[in-house]
C-alpha cells in the first residue's frame, strides 16, 4: 500500500514545473495587490499574524475586498474578481441579491434584534422542517460550529453516554470535542486502519474519553469499532459530503451501516450538512437516502449572515423544552436573530428543486471540463452537486489518507496564480457555484487553469 503514496518522479516534475515559479507568481501578486499589502500591514497590529478567521489565511495575504454583487467582488486594488468560493460556499444566490437586500434593508429598518421572539424565525424554521422528512424538530444557533456542539450535547443526553465517534479528514467547526485529526500529519496519526486522535489545535489537553476517530469510508471497522464499545457512544458523527476530502459523497454503504448501527445500539446517528445542505433540495440526506437523526446546519440557511442549527428527531431535541427537570441548556443572544431570518428566508425560498438542478448542471460541467484537461496529469477532479475540488495527487481519492498525499505547495501556488488571474478559490482548489454563477465565467476561469497549469 504505501508505495500508492509515494508520488513517481514524473509526478514530482510535474507538480515542480509549477512550485518552482512560486517565488515569481508571489511577485507577480504582490504587484497587482498594494492595497491590501497595506491593509494586512495595519491588521497585523492588532490581528494575530493580521487574521481573524484561519480560513483566510493565504500567503504571502489575502486579497482585501470592498463589495460583492453576483458573482463579481471588487478588491482594494480595483480589481474585479469572480468568486468561486462564495464565502465558503453559503451565498447560493452570490452577493447583494436582490430580494435578500430588500428583505433585510425592511429588518434593519424595523429593529435588528429583541429580547423576544419573533414570527420571521419561526417561518424559517417552518420551511426547513417542512421541506426535510427528517427534521422534526429544530433550534437556532449563530454558527456551524455552534450547531455541532449544541447537536453533540443534545446526543449524549439522549442517552447519557460520552464518547463521539469521528472519522479522520473531517471537519466540523472549532468545537474542542470535534478538533481531533482534522488534517493530521500522517506520521502522527497512527495506522489508516487504527487511527490516532492528533488535536487540530493547540490547547486541547486529551479527548478525555469524550471522542473517537476512525477512518472514513470503511464500514468494516466502523462496525468492529461500535459492537466493542457501543455502550459508552453517543454519537456517531459524520458529513454526508466530506468537504475536507475533496467534497465527495460518501459510499453509501459506509452511511448505511451507521444507520444501522445507529438503530441497534440506540446511537445518535449526527450528520454535518453545515456544507452538505447545498447539494440538493433535501440535503445530502435526501441525495443518499439515509435519515440521521439529528443534524447541523449553517452556511445556506442564513441568506449571507452568520448563523446555524440542529435539526431532527422531536423525542431528542425535545430535552430542551422548557420545565423539564435535567433538560439540555441552549443559550444564544442571537438565536433566531430576525435580520438573519428573513435574509435565509429569501434565500431558501428561492432555492427551488429547479435552482439546486440549474447550480447543479454547472457544477457538472466545470467537473467535466476539468477532468478533459486535467486527465493524463496526476491531478484529481471531485466534488458534488455545487462543490468542486482539485487535489495534486496521483491518487484515486476515497478517504483522508488519499488526500492527505496531496502535493499543497502545488495546490497553493496555483490558487494564488488564479487569484492573480482574477479568480478566486481555497488555498487548496476547492471551489463552488452559485445561482449567478454563468457558463462564460467557468469557460474563462478553465481557461486560466490550463494556462497555469501546463505552461
Ligand atoms: N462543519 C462543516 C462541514 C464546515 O464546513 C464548517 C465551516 N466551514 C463548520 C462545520 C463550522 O461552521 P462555522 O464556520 O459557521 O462555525
Amino acid at each position: 500500500m504505501a508505495s500508492a503514496f509515494l508520488a513517481r518522479a514524473s509526478d514530482n516534475d510535474f507538480y515542480g514545473a509549477l512550485t518552482s515559479r512560486a517565488a515569481s507568481i508571489e511577485a507577480q501578486y504582490r504587484a497587482l495587490t498594494a492595497a491590501s499589502a497595506a491593509l494586512i500591514e495595519r491588521a497585523r497590529q492588532v490581528f494575530p499574524g493580521g487574521y481573524t478567521r484561519d480560513a483566510l489565511m493565504r500567503a504571502p495575504y489575502a486579497s482585501f475586498v470592498v463589495s460583492g454583487s453576483g458573482s463579481t467582488l471588487v478588491d482594494v486594488d480595483g480589481r474585479r474578481l469572480t468568486d468561486l468560493w462564495f464565502n465558503a460556499t453559503s451565498l447560493p444566490l452570490g452577493h447583494a441579491h436582490p430580494d435578500i437586500v430588500a428583505a433585510v434593508r425592511q429588518q434593519v429598518g424595523d429593529g435588528t434584534a429583541f429580547y423576544a421572539p419573533t414570527e420571521h424565525e419561526l417561518a424559517l424554521a417552518e420551511l426547513l422542517c417542512g421541506r426535510v422528512p427528517s427534521f422534526e424538530r429544530l433550534r437556532f444557533t449563530n454558527s456551524g460550529s455552534e450547531a455541532i456542539m449544541i447537536a453533540l450535547r443534545f446526543a449524549r443526553a439522549y442517552r447519557d453516554r460520552p464518547i463521539v465517534v469521528k472519522f479522520e479528514g473531517s471537519y466540523h467547526g472549532s468545537y474542542d470535542d470535534v478538533s481531533w485529526s482534522v488534517a493530521p500529519q500522517l506520521q502522527r496519526a497512527g495506522s489508516a486502519g487504527q487511527p490516532i486522535p492528533v488535536p487540530e489545535t493547540a490547547g486541547l489537553t486529551g479527548t478525555d474519553g469524550r471522542v473517537a476517530v476512525l477512518p472514513f469510508n470503511d464500514p468494516t471497522r466502523l462496525r468492529e469499532h461500535v459492537r466493542l464499545h457501543h455502550a459508552s457512544i453517543a454519537a456517531i458523527l459524520v458529513e454526508p459530503m466530506a468537504n475536507r476530502i475533496g467534497l465527495l459523497l460518501p459510499d453509501r454503504e459506509f452511511l448505511a451501516e451507521a444507520r444501522r448501527l445507529c438503530d441497534e445500539y440506540a446511537i445518535a446517528l449526527v450528520f454535518d450538512e453545515v456544507i452538505a445542505f447545498r447539494v440538493g433540495y433535501h440535503g445530502a440526506q435526501g441525495l443518499l437516502g439515509i435519515s440521521p437523526d439529528l443534524t447541523a446546519l449553517g452556511k445556506i440557511i442564513g441568506g449571507g449572515f452568520a448563523v446555524g442549527a440542529v435539526a431532527g428527531r422531536a423525542d431528542i431535541l425535545d430535552r430542551s423544552a422548557p420545565g423539564l427537570a435535567n433538560r439540555v441548556t441552549h443559550a444564544g443572544t442571537f438565536n433566531g436573530n430576525p435580520v438573519t431570518a428573513v435574509a435565509g428566508l429569501a434565500t431558501m425560498t428561492a432555492l427551488t428543486p429547479e435552482v439546486f438542478a440549474e447550480i447543479g448542471a454547472l457544477g457538472d460541467y466545470v467537473r467535466a471540463r476539468l477532468r478533459a484537461v486535467l486527465d493524463s496529469l496526476p491531478l484529481q477532479v471531485t466534488g458534488t452537486g455545487s462543490l468542486f475540488k482539485v487535489t495534486a495527487t496521483a491518487q484515486t481519492i476515497h478517504n483522508y489518507r488519499d488526500a492527505a498525499s496531496a502535493d499543497k505547495a502545488w495546490e497553493a501556488t496555483a490558487s494564488l496564480a488564479l487569484l492573480s488571474a482574477g479568480f478566486l478559490l481555497t488555498p487548496n482548489l476547492a471551489g463552488c457555484v452559485s445561482a449567478v454563477t454563468t457558463r462564460e465565467e467557468l469557460d474563462r476561469f478553465l481557461d486560466a487553469f490550463q494556462q497555469i497549469v501546463l505552461t
